[in-house]
């Protein structure tokens, strides 16, 4: 827990998000500025801020994470037409939030290359 993180304060319970799914080790809640109409964030309940500071023993947690972004895919509708999973780091990637988050993205049809 970082007491200045604002998914911190989501994992504590101090400030409440729209939750989609919680266990041990991960929330997911729907984004507040939805990008598409599927947009949740999964993130772990471990503060890490960047993806840069990942250690060999975050592995399970974030294969864990990815997993329950490819279930929720599916359970939401959009698994057969496609989505995307994107995790940004730091500014040139335009991370807003310091504390890791997988955006799962769906339900529109997403250009690439992103910005
Ligand atoms: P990033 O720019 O990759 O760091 O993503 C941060 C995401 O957090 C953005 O998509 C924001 O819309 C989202 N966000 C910021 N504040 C909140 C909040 N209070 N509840 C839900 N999502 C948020
Ligand atoms: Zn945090």
């Amino acid at each position: 827990m970082t007491t200045d993180c604002l998914f911190c304060k989501m994992v504590s319970g101090q400030i409440k998000p729209n939750t989609v799914y919680e266990d041990d080790d991960m929330l997911v809640f729907k984004d507040i500025n939805p990008q598409a109409p599927v947009h949740v964030l999964i993130i772990p309940k471990k503060h890490i801020a960047t993806l840069n500071d990942l250690g060999q023993g975050d592995a399970q947690l974030i294969g864990k994470m990815f997993l329950k972004a490819v279930k929720i895919a599916k359970d939401s509708g959009v698994a057969e037409s496609g989505f995307r999973i994107i995790m940004n780091c730091n500014a040139d990637a335009g991370q807003s939030v310091f504390h890791v988050h997988l955006h799962l993205l769906g339900g529109r049809f997403l250009r690439w290359p992103p910005g």
